[in-house]
């Protein structure tokens, strides 16, 4: 009875619940092949990770950092963005600010643009944290779907008949979680258009898998397109998936300067500036380094994907197969499986949840209900496993999908 309605009409991490029984299973002595994980299974490069050692000798690594980030770091991040887009000064009314995690940023920038009742496109599958988010600010989010036959783009023209006058903002998360796909070129040049047609409208442009596609071609967006609506583009990324440093909680947004400063005064009054200790080593790692420590990481995720095509072709389900470029999942969908005549005729709309505790009873592999990604009868896997018990866990898998 001391709850908030806020809170008690919000949802929690369905990860959380998922790794109770993980543990549960455990713990009674089960072998579980672990393919929910949100991280990547790899330190970060010793060059950071010296200059974060080197740090710790000073007293400022110790002391508030401004506000928004220390300044050096603000442009450093603003300048990188800036020549890995190829957009160096077309943002010139732009800024950046440092918060603590990606998804920090990504609540203070909803907080600075939302007003009650302000409608925010989601397109599904969406990140599970956005309409939660959305929600906290008194906002309503509005969702697009799509569908695994189209590698889970949704079409512009359905994002386009979801926009009205409530229409704030939308958010964009390519590379996404949980599809594990960059939408493509040709969709993010009519995307621009979109953009450029409806002039009061948001974008909040999500960019924390960028760094990690390991198909060509490499990640575009809109904005590198029509440099017109960078104005009305927040940008956001961080250090999570890059760097490998989920733990350190540093991310980052840019965008005009007057949002920026919204963002500043919620960081004000509520956590101050982020880390000072992890920003003072970020100002002088060398960001060109990201590319060679990523590149091992793209190619455990290259061959994940074949062994799951290969664990797909086996059973007969290469129709249900679509190759996944970016980011570190694959987003299963059940209704396409024969598995699933077991569960389609009870009353449900959805059955991701029943699905995938009955997966992990009968194979022991553990994934993450799709629901909570705005996608029915589907689960997200996580393709970060090592090799040995990936392609072992993806095999009984591929075999309990094919199975009636
Ligand atoms: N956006 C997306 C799409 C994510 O998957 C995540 C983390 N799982 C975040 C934002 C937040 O990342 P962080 O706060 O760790 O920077």
């Amino acid at each position: 009875m001391y709850l908030s309605s806020r809170v008690k009409e919000s949802q929690a991490s369905i990860t959380l619940k998922v790794n109770e029984k993980i543990n549960r299973m455990i713990q009674d002595g089960k072998y579980v092949y672990n393919m929910t994980n949100g991280q990547l299974p790899f330190k970060p490069s010793s060059e950071f990770k010296d200059e974060l050692a080197r740090q710790l000798n000073f007293l400022k690594s110790y002391q508030y950092s401004s506000i928004s980030g220390f300044k050096e770091l603000r442009k450093k991040f603003l300048d990188y963005k800036q020549k890995k887009r190829e957009i160096e000064g077309k943002i010139s009314g732009h800024s950046c600010i440092i918060s603590n995690g990606s998804k920090h940023s990504l609540y203070n920038a909803l907080g600075t643009i939302i007003d009650p009742g302000d409608e925010v496109i989601l397109l599904a599958p969406y990140w599970v944290s956005y309409p939660e988010m959305i929600k906290f600010w008194g906002g309503v989010p509005h969702v697009v779907s799509s569908h695994g036959f189209d590698a889970y783009t949704p079409y512009v023209d359905e994002i386009e008949k979801a926009i009205s006058s409530k229409t704030k903002a939308i958010i964009i998360n390519s590379p996404n979680n949980p599809a594990g796909i960059h939408y493509t070129e040709k969709w993010m040049q009519s995307f621009a258009d979109l953009v450029v047609k409806h002039e009061n409208l948001l974008v909040i442009s999500d960019e924390v898998y960028s760094d990690i596609a390991y198909f060509d071609p490499a990640p575009k967006y809109f904005y590198q397109y029509r440099p017109e609506v960078l104005e009305r583009t927040l940008i956001v990324d961080g250090i999570s998936k890059s760097l490998a440093a989920t733990g350190l909680r540093i991310g980052y947004c840019i965008a005009d300067k007057k949002i920026i400063k919204g963002m500043s005064k919620i960081q004000s009054q509520t956590t101050s500036g982020p880390n000072s200790l992890i920003q003072r080593a970020l100002i002088e790692y060398n960001f060109d380094n990201l590319e060679k420590f990523c590149d091992p990481i793209k190619m455990q995720l290259r061959e994940s994907t074949r062994l799951v095509s290969e664990a797909f072709r086996a059973v007969g389900l290469d129709h249900c197969f679509y190759q996944t470029t970016s980011a570190f999942y694959y987003l299963l969908d059940f209704s396409r499986m024969p598995m699933f005549e077991k569960f389609d005729n009870r009353e449900k709309e959805d059955h991701s949840t029943e699905i995938v505790n009955d997966i992990l009873e009968k194979t022991g592999v553990a994934l993450v209900p799709g629901s909570s990604f705005g996608q029915k009868n589907s689960a997200r896997m996580s393709l970060t496993l090592e090799k040995a018990p990936f392609a072992e866990g993806i095999t009984k898998l591929a075999d309990y999908l094919a199975r009636k």
